[in-house]
């Protein structure tokens, strides 16, 4: 049994909190919204009057809160975390953030810091089936592995400070690029009179294999599972694929990387959030492919 202060607990920080709570952890828990904070007090969470309550006397603190300029204010900010917790406290944020700003906490924190960033949307969150890609010192990273993997399936220590942010950021440019092109080949296949079955049987066996097609293929029925048979209900929405693919090219902009493919799908998934399509799954900018087709 660990004392944990976790502080953001929206849609994917409440379900994480309360794995902990079912864990057996001794969790002091912390929103804005005092509803989501009573959500887990009800589930055996103990409720902290801040956001720096929660912090003091934990051995652990995570939070997950929308964006960089969040957890900068969180951690470090008047009446900040870091300065609240004890001095050999692990801090771990789980939030997606930039990697700059997540290099900037940690250096400020004064504390040991993990950014570790999570894959595997709000249904990983509640099935305690998460991926963490973390970045920090090794020795923190393997204090909190196992409080980690009692919220997911797997923690991945990528290297140093922003390490985490980074392979996210990398992975989301790859999911998004190979999504793209995925609808594409559907409405390829649409227009030259090939089922979206046939192609699916050839693709997944063969070299056009990927995430996108074989686990949430982007047309309803090869894959039941997937959003596209639920009228692209999320999942993980158009919306929150543009605020990652904004990292990346932020990321990309800053080290000189070159990601023409990375700035095609950033602009597509832009025009797709801006007709409306936000709240949609990733996977329903195929209506705005194939709408664009003649
Ligand atoms: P959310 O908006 O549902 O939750 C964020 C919570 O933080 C809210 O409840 C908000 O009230 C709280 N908050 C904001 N500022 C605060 C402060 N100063 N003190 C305390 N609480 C504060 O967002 P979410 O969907 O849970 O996502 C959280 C993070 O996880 C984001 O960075 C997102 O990019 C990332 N993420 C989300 C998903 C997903 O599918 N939702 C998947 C992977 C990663």
């Amino acid at each position: 049994m660990a004392r944990i202060g976790f502080v953001g607990l929206g849609n994917m920080g409440g379900p994480m909190a309360r794995n902990l709570v079912k864990a057996g952890h001794r969790v002091a828990v912390f929103d804005i919204v005092p509803a989501l904070a009573a959500r887990c007090v009800e589930a055996g969470a103990i409720a902290a009057a801040s956001a720096a309550e929660a912090a003091r006397g934990a051995e652990m603190v995570f939070t997950m809160l929308p964006a960089g300029q969040h957890a900068r204010a969180a951690w470090l900010g008047e009446g900040g975390m870091a300065a609240a917790s004890a001095a050999d406290a692990v801090l771990v944020d789980c939030s997606t953030i930039d990697v700059t700003t997540a290099r900037e906490v940690a250096a400020g924190c004064g504390r040991p810091f993990l950014d570790a960033p999570v894959s595997g949307g709000v249904m990983g969150a509640e099935a305690a089936t998460l991926t963490f890609m973390v970045g920090g010192p090794a020795d923190a990273f393997a204090q909190v592995e196992p409080v980690l993997k009692q919220m997911g399936r797997a923690a991945i220590h990528c290297g140093d400070a922003g390490a985490g942010q980074a392979a996210k950021a990398c992975n989301n440019m790859i999911l998004a690029a190979t999504m793209i092109v995925t609808c594409e080949a559907f409405v390829l296949a649409e227009k030259l009179g090939l089922s979206h079955q046939a192609l699916f049987e050839v693709a997944s066996k063969s070299s056009g294999q990927s995430w996108s097609l074989t686990t949430y293929c982007p047309v309803p029925g090869p894959v039941p599972g997937s959003p596209a048979n639920r009228d692209y209900v999320p999942g993980f929405s158009a919306a929150l694929m543009l605020k990652d693919l904004g990292l990346a090219a932020e990321a990309a902009a800053a080290s000189g990387a070159a990601t023409p493919m990375g700035a095609k799908a950033l602009e597509l998934y832009r025009r797709f959030v801006e007709s409306g399509g936000a709240g949609k799954d990733f996977s329903g900018i195929i209506a705005m492919l194939r709408a664009g087709t003649s």
